[in-house]
């Protein structure tokens, strides 16, 4: 048997032969697969890239090609936003959740400002433009956006509000192609070996170092020899089985969003003795700010109670719901906000009454439940403030004008997209850790194969896990590379 499985890597001496040598062999052809190759190769390791589709893209290339950056960038300061690299590393912190990266964050606070003139020395274009509002991404080819819940309790008591999101310059939404464009030209010139329709079946291992991988091409068992392996297959969001496994909130939802999240990347990083951390979280979606009245509205569970300040970034909303009891959730809205959600979020109107007593009854619910609920909103809005979820005073509407109606968002049933966030434990050198917190040999990894930056559902904000995917991926890669030519070195001494 000489092919391994993605649960036990190949021993090196059952290996028939090599294929390939390389020095740093990345698996994965998205953002962090990328990056990674291309620092490997400028740091002078012989690179190969295994891309198991027909060309590059994964995730990266059906994204909004929106990453998280801040600490004064040059487009904050000319759309009139002070940021700091304090400010940024509290954010992400916070973000991070109760176990965040604090390493991470730092590290990624610090050189913030250093990748984004990194990617645009790479040839991302960012025309420099702000467009303000709560959207999803812009419809026009502007740069910067309000990304996640900087302005909304308790992000904004923690740390100066800043709009972060950095927009490639592209008209619309899905600007992701066109970075993963740029970074391919660049991992080309680089001089990179591109290995497409090349599925990475298992790692070879040397002991308990890595030294290498199996590949099928063209329906052929390939074995590759390699200094350090780099991890970069995205997450597990497409596959069920880990899904029940190892995040079974998200089984509620019936829309996972990537392109080939099969987990094989975290199984074999597993396989050699990497730890996988907080499998459980996950990124969902559901895309019900727009327009943008709706914020105004406010969310009761099957309990007609409230959940959250509805003014957070739509994506912690809709991850808190997800946690309600039931399957459903409402948004109330007045006459005076009332608006028909795009067709993509597939949110119906459940419910219209002249008062919220009726709308009350006619979902079913106790009375004196929602009712009250709005009732109290009311009390509170009418004199500007939100005592029971925080949300800021300019959200704030009494939601006295009939009629009502109760938007229903289901699960499933509306569109909830999701991605996972749980992955390989790796330092901030992209160094797989086994559960011991010790490196594993040979073994790196970025991206949504990694528990990284973006840690936490409920913290997540648009750009982060490209933040993640570009900046750690680059770490990963000059590590690799490194770590390679102290292979070669001993392996020199040996001989
Ligand atoms: C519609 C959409 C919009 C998004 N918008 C944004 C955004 O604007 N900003 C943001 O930060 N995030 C966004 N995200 C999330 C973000 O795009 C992903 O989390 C990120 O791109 C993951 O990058 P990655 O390099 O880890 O994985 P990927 O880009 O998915 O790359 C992994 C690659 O590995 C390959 N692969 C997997 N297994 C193997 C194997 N065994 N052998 C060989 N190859 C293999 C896959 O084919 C794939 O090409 C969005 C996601 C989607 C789907």
């Amino acid at each position: 048997m000489s092919e391994g499985s993605l649960h036990r890597p190949l021993p090196v001496d059952a290996v028939p032969g090599w294929d390939i040598e390389t020095d740093v062999a990345v698996i994965g052809f998205g953002a962090s697969g990328a990056c990674a190759a291309l620092e490997a190769a400028r740091g002078g390791a012989r690179v190969t890239l295994f891309e198991m589709a027909s060309g590059s893209g994964g995730a990266s290339a059906l994204s909004g090609g929106e990453i998280y950056i801040g600490g004064g960038t040059d487009v904050q300061r000319a759309a009139g936003f002070d940021d700091s690299i304090e400010a940024l590393a509290t954010y992400l912190k916070l973000a991070g959740g109760p176990d965040a990266d604090v390493a991470k964050c730092d590290l990624y606070a610090a050189q913030s400002l250093d990748h984004f003139e990194w990617l645009k020395a790479q040839g991302v274009p960012y025309k420099g433009t702000f467009v303000p509002g709560k959207i999803i991404e812009p419809a026009t080819d502007d740069t910067l956006i309000w990304s996640g819940s900087e302005e909304a309790w308790p992000y904004s008591e923690a740390a100066a509000p800043a709009p972060r999101g950095h927009v490639i310059q592209w008209e619309g939404w899905g600007g992701g192609r066109k970075l993963v464009d740029i970074l391919e030209r660049n991992v080309r010139e680089a001089g990179v070996d591109v290995r497409t329709d090349a599925r990475v079946l298992s790692l070879i291992a040397d002991g308990a170092r890595v030294a290498g991988l199996v590949v099928r091409i063209d329906n052929r068992l390939v074995h590759v020899r390699a200094g350090a392996v780099v991890i970069c297959t995205g997450g597990f969001c497409m596959n069920t089985d880990m899904l029940r496994r190892y995040a079974p909130g998200a089984l509620k939802l019936t829309d996972p969003i990537g392109e080939n999240d099969n987990g094989s990347g975290i199984l074999m990083g597993m396989s050699a003795g990497g730890d996988a951390i907080h499998m459980d979280e996950f990124f969902t979606t559901c895309p019900w700010i727009m327009p943008e009245s709706l914020v105004k509205g406010i969310f009761v569970n099957s309990r007609g109670q409230r959940f959250i300040n509805e003014d957070c970034y739509h994506g912690r909303v809709s991850r808190t719901m997800i946690d309600q009891p039931g399957d459903r959730v409402w948004l109330l809205v007045d006459n005076a906000i009332f608006a028909r959600p795009i067709d993509l979020a597939r949110i119906d109107i459940a419910s219209v009454g002249e008062t919220w007593e009726e709308v009350e009854r006619d979902l079913g619910l106790p009375e004196d439940t929602l009712s009250a609920t709005v009732r109290t909103f009311n009390r509170y809005a009418a004199e500007g403030h939100d005592p029971v979820c925080r949300k800021a005073a300019k959200w704030l509407k009494v939601l006295d004008e009939p009629p009502y109606a109760a938007l229903e968002l289901g699960f499933p049933g509306s569109y909830f997209s999701f991605f996972t966030l749980g992955g390989l434990s790796t330092a901030p050198s992209g160094e797989v850790l086994d559960r011991a917190g010790v490196p594993v040999s040979g073994l790196f990894a970025a991206g949504r194969a990694t528990s990284g930056l973006p840690r936490s559902g409920h913290g997540y904000s648009s750009g982060m896990s490209l933040a993640d995917c570009t900046f750690f991926g680059r770490k990963a890669g000059q590590a690799a590379a490194v770590a390679a030519r102290a292979v070669v070195r001993e392996e020199i001494v040996a001989a």
